[in-house]
């Protein structure tokens, strides 16, 4: 799950992006509405939250800016308390959701995950390949029909092997997406993480589904595909 927080405010900005980090999503943080409609366009953001006031364009021209590019991912928008004009004009502006500050961040949390929800409704909320399928509303991965308990990491990894499926996906590539931190690329972390997934998706199977690509990253799909 990758979010982007639009937010000048630095101290607010860390404390949100904190939160949702230690909630597992990856989160880019733009302090500008320019910097957010590049990013926006730029990369399949899961949500995005959106502050009304910013230095240069307000987040409600920068949401605007994005329906008009098509780009439908669910914007949560954060409104200054008692402007009803903010939250009416947010919403016209294509906005799925708004949040007035100052706001408790358990809310904010419960906010962000129904969104979140409410993006695989009209999207993909079932991935699936071969015979295994990870259902992301339900957080659940089975394998010819046999539940195969996940933890959030390996969720993550293997959620974002299925989307690529049957594609390679570079290890830089998958430490960006599940893990957000820009750790030393000497770390074996995602090798550990992709052996935990083997262990727990391919073992005892005849036909194995994740494959490595020497020296560049990896792939989920049929020895053929
Ligand atoms: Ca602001």
């Amino acid at each position: 799950m990758r979010i982007l927080l639009v937010e000048d405010e630095r101290k607010v900005a860390s404390f949100i992006a904190r939160a949702l980090r230690e909630n597992t999503y990856a989160v880019d943080v733009a302090e500008t509405g320019r910097k957010a409609l590049e990013l926006g366009a730029d990369v399949p953001y899961d949500a995005i939250l959106l502050d009304v006031r910013l230095p240069d364009l307000s987040g409600i021209e920068v949401c605007r800016e994005l329906r008009q590019q098509g780009i439908e991912v669910p914007v949560l928008m954060l409104t200054a308390r008692g402007l009803v004009e903010q939250r009416v004009e947010g919403l016209d502006a294509g906005a799925d959701d708004y949040l007035t500050k100052p706001f408790v961040l358990a809310e904010l949390l419960a906010r962000v995950r129904a969104l979140v929800r409410r993006g695989f409704h009209s999207g993909n909320a079932r991935l699936s390949y071969a015979d295994l399928i990870l259902d992301r509303h339900r957080r659940r991965a089975t394998r010819d029909k046999e539940t195969i308990p996940l933890t959030s990491r390996e969720f993550a990894l293997l959620e974002l092997l299925l989307l690529r499926a049957p594609e390679l996906i570079t290890r830089s590539e998958i430490v960006e997406h599940v893990w957000d931190c820009h750790f030393d690329s000497e770390t074996n972390l995602v090798e550990v993480y992709i052996n935990r997934l083997r262990q727990k998706i391919d073992q005892d199977r005849s036909v194995k589904l994740i494959h490595t690509i020497r020296g560049v990253g990896y792939r989920l799909g049929t020895p053929g595909s």
